[in-house]
């Protein structure tokens, strides 16, 4: 069985052709300028040279076209046809409280996304765009929508009720919902794996670092607690994004400064984070670069990131009372040695003893504690992708 994965941004698509049997990625691709002139298709297949198609692309629809078109090409392509797809999976950021599962796509679940797009207004658009555009290109295969907040709708009413005036959750949805779920959701089983135990069993904290960055507190295979909120915005610090800050800083700029909410929005979304403090870039290889060349806002930059990210895991232990492992993952997660040894350093009082050797590891699922750590700390690269092909073939195959 191939599944097809597909990730809509607004003028970009992700993709992955996935052998279910294998649990192996086919070919894996990337559509970038969708509708801006020079748009253009990049396909990686393991063992051969990319594939590049540069070619007008006015909408989502013509990218999936050409998209089908490159996984079929005779001479680049890994399927002789695309009836070779047996169906699709989606990936859809809000799905809002209505879906703590993965659904089958149908009219009633087109409906129901289009009520989530209040809550997302940027993400979910170019999604259901993805979706319409495949269903048109092909009418009768089956359609699986796999949410980013679905994970998180088991958290208790306790963690997601903001202390707001009430009626503002029951009459205008505004409460924690979380995302990175499926990141969260792929890794604690990975690390129960490894653990060779029962999910059930276990509590585990994962850490999704990336350029967005989340935690999660998984107890007994339940997300419990979570650090982003009723936007990506709420949390740790992040590559461009302030996370949790006072809020009244919102209205403090606005009246001060006579910032408007939307360049409120903007300051919080694209200005802040990282790139704010170490005003040398969002992304994190540049400022551990910078830092190490003594920029001192650089290495504050890392210095209040990795702050923030342990007294995290410090209230997630709280939360459920106890921890038997740790996941680092995502671009920073599973790459950053030195992130991981700053973090964990003040965690001994946990049980948690890093292998600093075995730390040294980038992108493979390793164990880095020590034998005798009582907590358990693995670096796990997530699959994002793979979660969501499981969770279609699950639902095609009912
Ligand atoms: P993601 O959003 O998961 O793709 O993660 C992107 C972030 O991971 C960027 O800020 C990258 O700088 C960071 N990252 C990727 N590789 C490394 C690395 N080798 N060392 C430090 N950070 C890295």
């Amino acid at each position: 069985m191939k599944i097809l994965v597909i990730n809509c941004g607004s003028s970009s698509l992700k993709y992955q052709l996935i052998d279910m049997e294998k649990e192996e990625a086919l070919a894996k691709g990337l559509v970038e300028r969708i509708g801006i002139d020079g748009s253009v298709l990049t396909q990686k297949v393991e063992g051969r040279d990319k594939y590049i198609i540069k070619q007008d692309m006015k909408d989502h629809k013509d990218a999936i076209r050409l998209v089908l078109k490159a996984l079929v090409d005779k001479e680049n392509g890994v399927i002789k046809d695309m009836n070779e797809i047996s169906a699709v999976g989606h990936r859809v950021v809000h799905g809002g409280e209505r879906y703590s599962q993965s659904v089958l796509i149908d009219d009633e679940v087109m409906k129901g996304l289009e009520e989530c797009v209040k809550l997302a207004p940027l993400h979910n658009p170019p999604n259901i765009i993805g979706i319409n555009a495949c269903k048109t290109l092909m009418p009768n295969t089956p359609m699986v929508a796999v949410f980013d907040t679905a994970f998180h709708q088991t958290m208790p009413e306790k963690a997601f009720v903001y202390p707001l005036p009430y009626e503002l959750y029951k009459d205008h949805a505004i409460r924690k919902y979380g995302f990175h779920g499926t990141s969260h959701k792929y890794v604690s089983q990975m690390a129960a794996k490894m653990m060779g135990k029962d999910l059930s069993e276990l509590k585990i904290v994962t850490c999704h670092l990336g350029n967005g960055s989340s935690i999660t507190a998984v107890d007994h295979g339940k997300s419990v607690e979570t650090s982003m909120g009723f936007t990506p915005l709420e949390g740790l610090a992040m590559g461009t994004r302030s996370g949790s800050i006072d809020p009244a800083i919102a209205t403090y700029l606005m009246q001060e400064l006579n910032l408007t909410a939307e360049e409120v929005n903007t300051l919080l979304n694209k200005k802040s984070g990282a790139y704010g403090i170490s005003g040398v870039s969002s992304d994190f290889r540049d400022i551990e670069d910078s830092a190490a060349e003594g920029n001192e806002r650089a290495q504050l930059a890392l210095d209040v990131f990795n702050y923030k990210v342990k007294k995290f895991i410090g209230s997630y232990v709280a939360v459920m009372n106890g921890v038997d492992c740790i996941v680092f993952t995502a671009g920073l997660g599973e790459n950053s040695p030195e992130t991981r040894e700053d973090v964990c350093a003040g965690l001994g009082y946990l049980g948690v003893k890093l292998d600093l050797d075995k730390n040294k590891v980038r992108g493979k699922a390793t164990e880095i504690s020590t034998p005798d750590s009582k907590v358990k700390v693995f670096v796990i690269p997530t699959n994002e992708e793979l979660m969501i092909a499981r969770d279609t073939k699950a639902l095609v195959c009912k």
